[in-house]
């Protein structure tokens, strides 16, 4: 077993190659948090690639409503940025302090406020990925009216990481709200 953790989408090719050169599976994984165990490996002739160290935000846009952000930034780290712009990512699982958007994402995760805002489904509009031959794919667009054929955003979504590894993923953002109740 080895564990890899690549800075960027060229060393997340790098490493995909490598492994189908020399026969090893691949299992990304962002903080591990997971209930169903689809983020443990099992150890023989793997490679985690951990996507911690991609954590970037690249982009905020408030007049579109969307960020561009790397796969290992954590859900509570891109809110508490976005308050700075009146924007957030309403996708809010329990484990949001821990949680990466690259792994919400591939679950496919929600929360307590799912019954307003709905699931990570609702909030991606685009995704870079490095799918099994080591080729970078991007699909989805910026914009919430995005005409390009097979919805293969969605069909990433909640797919634990067996289609490809998301190095980037484009999100549909919403206004804060303007008052909280509770904690
Ligand atoms: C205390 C606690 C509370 C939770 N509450 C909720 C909740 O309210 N709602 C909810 O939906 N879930 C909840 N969860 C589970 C939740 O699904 C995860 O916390 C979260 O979605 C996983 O994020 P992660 O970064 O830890 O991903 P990981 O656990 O590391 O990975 C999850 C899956 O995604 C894949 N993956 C990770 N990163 C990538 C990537 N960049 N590209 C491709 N595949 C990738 C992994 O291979 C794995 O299959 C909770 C978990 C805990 C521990």
């Amino acid at each position: 077993m080895a564990v890899v953790q690549p800075v960027s989408v060229d060393e997340v090719v790098k490493v995909v190659k490598l492994a189908i050169d020399h026969g090893f599976k691949i299992v990304p994984v962002g903080s591990s948090t997971s209930l169903s165990g689809n983020a443990t490996p099992k150890l023989e002739n793997t490679v985690i690639v951990s996507l911690e160290r991609m954590n970037s935000i690249i982009e905020v846009s408030d007049i579109d409503w969307y960020a561009r952000v790397q796969p290992g930034i954590k859900v509570d780290e891109l809110n508490l940025e976005l308050m700075s712009y009146g924007l957030q990512w309403p996708v809010d699982p329990a484990s949001s302090k821990t949680a990466t958007v690259g792994g919400v994402i591939s679950n496919g995760g929600g929360g307590m406020r799912g019954a307003k805002y709905g699931p990570a489904s609702h909030w991606v509009l685009g995704l870079e990925a490095v799918i099994g031959t080591g080729d970078v794919i991007r699909v989805g667009c910026r914009t919430v009216k995005c005409r390009e054929g097979y919805n293969l955003v969605q069909v990433f979504i909640g797919s634990e990481g067996t289609l490809g590894i998301v190095t980037e993923a484009t999100l549909r953002l919403a206004p804060l709200p303007e008052s909280f109740v509770g904690g």
